[in-house]
């Protein structure tokens, strides 16, 4: 018979590990818990770290929870006013006012682990935030231009949307830009030709979607 490990007498967090349970595997032994409690724990739970208390931790955690005195206490944009009910585990509910003027329900658990941190406004703003962004990383043909912008470009030669004179073959191009992409709609000796071809594109790719008329 190999040597066989003894845990009698070790500590594993709140447990104190008293006997053996058996010759049998799995191996398990008794153990007395800091509150006076004993369990019978598997080796592997002790020594992988699983069991570390006959439960009386959580107990305790969860008691703390149910006693914070969180009123007057600030959470992101909310500041908690008081009780008005329990959440699951015992956790209570609290009502809190936000900076905007809104007001929020959240439990304890959630306030303290950060999860909650205004009436939802936050999120509305951080949107509102991300969109104006987006809206500004839009691009077309290089050129940063704010969506929906109808403003004839002041580097536009011909005067008219969608239409600019290209030097190098000496004729109109007509172009539109849909949802940040540039659409190449020919070249045009004529300008008129060249505005003509560029109402035809608006209808083509349907007005609505221009994002950008440049
Ligand atoms: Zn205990
Ligand atoms: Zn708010």
């Amino acid at each position: 018979m190999g040597k066989r490990m003894d845990l009698i007498g070790q500590r594993f967090g709140r447990y104190v590990v008293i006997s053996e349970v058996g010759c049998h595997l799995p191996r398990r032994f008794v153990c007395r818990c800091d509150c006076g409690e004993t369990r019978i724990v598997r080796m592997s739970s002790l020594r992988n770290g699983t069991s570390r208390s006959c439960g009386c931790l959580r107990a305790k955690r969860a008691s703390e929870l149910r006693t914070y005195d969180l009123s007057g206490q600030r959470f992101g944009r909310l500041v908690a006013k008081r009780i008005i009910g329990k959440a699951a585990k015992n956790s209570n509910v609290w009502i809190l006012d936000c900076d905007c003027g809104g007001q929020a329900q959240a439990s304890t658990h959630n306030l303290i682990q950060g999860h909650v941190r205004s009436c939802g406004c936050l999120k509305k703003d951080t949107d509102r935030i991300n969109l104006e962004q987006s809206m500004l990383d839009k691009t077309v043909d290089g050129v940063r231009v704010p969506l929906l912008s109808q403003k004839i470009r002041s580097d536009n030669s011909s005067g008219h949307k969608g239409v600019s004179f290209d030097k190098r073959s000496g004729k109109w191009r007509a172009y539109i830009g849909i949802k940040g992409k540039f659409i190449d709609l020919g070249l045009y000796s004529d300008i008129a030709d060249a505005v003509a071809a560029r109402k035809a594109g608006e209808e083509k790719y349907h007005a609505p979607y221009i994002d950008t008329e440049t």
